[in-house]
Formats: C-alpha cells, sequence, structure tokens
C-alpha cells in the first residue's frame, strides 16, 4: 500500500471543499472496498479524506417514504423496524450480502459505489480497461465464469455485486447527491452505469460529488416482493444470478410488476419490456416465463457463463412466483411451508 495523507471532514462543505483543494483525494467511509483496493495496489491515492464524521447517519421520514443517510451502515438499515416492515425486501438484499462483520461497517453510500466485480481488475499484473484504460480486457475469452451477461461492451465485462443495489433497483430509489455544483437528484435506474468505451466509470457521479441519501418511496411492497441470490455456496458468495421481485397484484392479475437482476450486468439490470409485458396479465408461471424469456432473449454470453443465460430465466420465474404468492425465501426471511 502507498503512503497517503489523511484528512477528516465534519460537514458535506468540508468534503467537497478538501476534494476540490486535491482532486485525486477520495473519500472514505467504512473503507470496505476502499482499502481492499489500495492493499492490492488498484487504487493509489495520495490522500483520503475521511466523511465518517458527516451527518448523515439516520433514516428519517421523506415524502411518504424513507430517506436513508449516506453513512447509515448497512447493518443498521437492515435492523431498522421501518425498513424491515415497509420495505423487507431491501433488509433481506442487505442481510444476503457480505458477512455481518463487513455488513456493520460498509455504509450506504459506499454499497452504490463499490467497484464492479472481476479477478482481472484486482489482478495488477493483467491488462483491464477498467483499472489502466486501453490495456485491453483480459476476461473477454478469458476465465469469465462470473461476467456479464447483459448490456457488454467489448471492454469491459463486470458485473456490480451489489445485493442491495438490485433491491433499491426494482424499489425504483432515487440517490440524493452534493458536489461542487450544488445538489441533485439521481433515478436508482441513471446511478450506475454500462461500460461502454469507458469502462473505468463505474457510476454518474460527477468529480467531488457525495451521496448524501437513498430515497425510498411510498410503495414498499411489503406483502409481494422477494429477494431470490442463487450463488456457487450458501454466504460469504456474490450472486451468480439474483433477481429482486416486487408486485401489485389486482385480484390474480399483475397490476404492477418490476424485477431486477443482480450479477449478470455492469449494473442492476432490469428489462422494462417484460415488466410492461406482465402488465394486466395473470399472475401465473406461464405468464413469468414467457416474460423470462423476453428477458434473456437479449442475453449475450461469454465462453464460460453460458449457464447464466439460463440460470437467470430460472430465478425470474421463481422469483416472481415467489413474490406473487407471498412467499419470499431468502436466508433472512422463509415462507414456504
Ligand atoms: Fe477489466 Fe472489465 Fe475486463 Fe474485468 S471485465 S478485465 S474489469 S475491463
Amino acid at each position: 500500500m502507498n503512503r497517503f495523507d489523511y484528512v477528516r471532514a465534519g460537514t458535506v462543505a468540508e468534503a467537497i471543499q478538501a476534494f476540490q483543494a486535491d482532486p485525486k483525494a477520495r473519500f472514505i467511509a467504512g473503507g470496505t472496498n476502499l482499502v481492499d483496493l489500495m492493499k492490492y495496489d488498484v487504487e493509489r491515492p495520495e490522500r483520503l479524506i475521511d466523511i465518517t464524521r458527516l451527518p448523515l447517519t439516520a433514516i428519517d421520514a421523506h415524502e411518504g417514504g424513507l430517506r436513508v443517510g449516506a453513512l447509515v451502515t448497512n447493518a443498521a438499515a437492515a435492523y431498522d423496524p421501518r425498513v424491515r416492515e415497509r420495505y423487507p425486501i431491501l433488509a433481506n438484499a442487505i442481510l444476503a450480502g457480505a458477512s455481518a462483520q463487513l455488513r456493520n461497517a460498509a455504509s450506504t453510500g459506499g454499497n452504490l459505489n463499490q467497484r464492479t466485480r472481476c479477478y482481472y481488475f484486482y489482478d495488477t499484473a493483467t491488462p483491464c480497461n477498467k483499472r489502466e484504460p486501453g490495456s485491453g480486457c483480459s476476461a473477454v475469452g478469458g476465465v469469465n465464469r462470473i461476467h456479464a451477461i447483459f448490456g457488454t461492451s467489448e471492454y469491459c465485462i463486470a458485473t456490480h455485486p451489489s445485493d442491495m443495489c438490485v433491491a433499491l433497483a426494482a424499489l425504483e430509489a432515487t440517490v440524493q447527491v452534493s458536489g461542487p455544483e450544488g445538489e441533485r437528484s439521481i433515478a436508482f435506474a441513471d446511478y450506475h452505469r454500462l461500460p461502454g468505451d469507458d469502462p473505468a466509470k463505474d457510476n454518474t457521479l460527477q468529480p467531488g460529488e457525495i451521496v448524501v441519501s437513498v430515497d425510498l418511496p411510498e410503495n414498499g411492497f411489503a406483502t409481494n416482493y422477494t429477494y431470490l441470490k442463487l450463488r456457487d455456496r450458501l454466504s460469504y458468495a456474490f450472486a451468480l444470478v439474483s433477481v429482486a421481485a416486487v408486485l401489485d397484484l389486482d385480484g390474480d392479475s399483475v397490476k404492477t410488476v418490476r424485477f431486477a437482476l443482480g450479477g449478470v450486468a455492469h449494473k442492476p439490470w432490469r428489462n422494462r419490456d417484460a415488466e410492461a409485458f406482465l402488465q394486466g396479465k395473470p399472475a401465473t408461471r406461464e405468464s413469468f416465463r414467457a416474460a423470462a424469456d423476453l428477458v434473456v432473449a437479449e442475453a449475450v454470453p461469454q465462453s464460460e457463463n453460458g449457464f447464466k443465460v439460463e440460470l437467470a430465466r430460472r430465478a425470474i420465474v421463481r422469483g416472481l412466483e415467489q413474490a406473487a404468492a407471498g412467499t419470499p425465501q431468502s436466508l433472512s426471511d422463509k415462507r414456504i411451508q
């Protein structure tokens, strides 16, 4: 790890000013991703701006929903009674991720900003466009079993590692940020980006901007939801495929539906055409299979991850069935008899 300066900010304005004074600095909160990257020599910041003392640690009522401060730890969010009661899919998704120790340290804002997942990104002996633009992508044609099947480019096929963000995509949360140009709101679907020809950028934050909160809308889909995570082992593993599915039903028909996939793209993956297809349809396996077929029709698997296409198709059907039946089956919330 290289030597670095350390400063601590007391307010959001102070943190932004500290960044403007040294645009190569990095903000640090829980450090659960950045410190790893520094140890692997992937990140070499000369200055860290500690933002853990900023007043962003509350969960408050906001416009009928909840405003989750960016420094609320993943554990605090998952165990907050209001989150558990009104947004159980979010609590479930958070508890499906990482370990208890990591969830105690990791922040809400940091979870959004963790870097995409790829062995080669962490291995400085190999080419990687995300780490070193223009050097090439070792994963294309390489070891790519865990990589993306949607939204890839020839420059990068990495996946976003978060569970929490998959639930936030299905809930259509809003990200509030503050930066040198003032404050702005970003729809969750627009927060993370696809790699295109610039895979070094994971999200749409501008230099010096800080996430200040994640706002949850009024409807938390607390009855018909599921977060289904499929992985190589039962814990401490990233998703091969995950599905966050939420539904409102009108009798036996689908009134509103959203579903997002994790482990398959550079960002939580939604297919609006498949969601629109389900609107008004009977909430049956046949409808869900047809929607899943629409999603996977766009998949472009790599040399080693073709299995993800069928896994995603089946996970979508199972996730939607569980959501429709009100029988979520996550590690923390099993209701199947
Ligand atoms: Fe780097 Fe992305 Fe290629 Fe992985 S998939 S080696 S992160 S460019």
